[in-house]
């Protein structure tokens, strides 16, 4: 039975991968890390450094000057660049979320990510949580391949876009997916060995109970 469990949960733009993480985190006293807004945060920093995405080598230069840190807040990791939270309503706002595909696709910005995600699991570790559940685009393919589970949510490109109506978000989900899925460096991609599940037809709850179910077992 692992002392430690690491979770990973992969899938395109408003797939519910957040609020399954959030509630599987409460569920196992798991630390919920959200890769994706860590891409939020740094392309909010570099938006307000002035800075565009198609300026690479602007880009590259800047990237070693972002201190990361992480502050744990209940189940929840956020980062910090240069001692500072970016907060939410900047880096769920229009803005930031029209480039931020834009910089993921960076090769450089990614590589800068890498071992502060990997990182994740010592602060959770460090914290006294039971596990770790970590989302994003790669983290089965390539963050966390030896991840104790790793599962890859589907939903309708519909159903999504819906979701984020409703919540009232402006979000090319469609676009953001073309992006993510195109990309050179860690590609949105159903990892080999990924439990994929198909959340269209489920609600909340449901998709937490499929999850919750073979989590519990690994636990034993
Ligand atoms: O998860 P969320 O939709 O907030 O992610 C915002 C963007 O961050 C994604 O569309 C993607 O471009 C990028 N991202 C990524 N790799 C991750 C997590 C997010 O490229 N692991």
């Amino acid at each position: 039975m692992p002392s430690f469990l690491i979770v990973a949960i992969d899938g395109g733009a408003a797939s519910g991968k957040s609020s399954t993480s959030r509630a599987l985190g409460e569920r196992f006293n798991f630390l919920h890390v959200d890769t994706g807004s860590y891409y939020r945060a740094i392309t909010a920093e570099l938006l307000r450094r002035g800075l565009r995405t198609d300026q690479l080598d602007a880009v590259k230069t800047a990237l070693p000057d972002l201190i990361f840190g992480t502050r744990v807040e209940g189940r929840a990791a956020r980062m910090e660049i240069g001692g500072r939270v970016v907060p939410e309503p900047e880096i769920r706002g229009p803005g930031v979320t029209a480039a931020v595909s834009h910089f993921a696709a960076i090769p450089e910005v990614r590589a800068a990510l890498l071992a502060y995600q990997r990182g994740q699991a010592e602060v959770a570790r460090a914290h006294g949580f039971r596990g770790m559940v970590m989302e994003g685009r790669d983290i089965g393919s390539v963050i966390f391949p030896n991840a104790d589970l790793r599962f890859f949510l589907h939903a309708d490109v519909e159903a999504r876009a819906r979701r984020r109506e409703l919540e009232g978000r402006a979000d090319a989900v469609a676009e953001r997916d073309r992006l993510d899925a195109t990309r050179k460096t860690s590609p949105l991609v159903l990892a080999s060995g990924a439990i994929d599940i198909d959340s269209t037809y489920l609600n909340l709850e449901q998709v937490v109970d499929k999850l919750s179910a073979l989590i519990a077992e690994k636990l034993g």
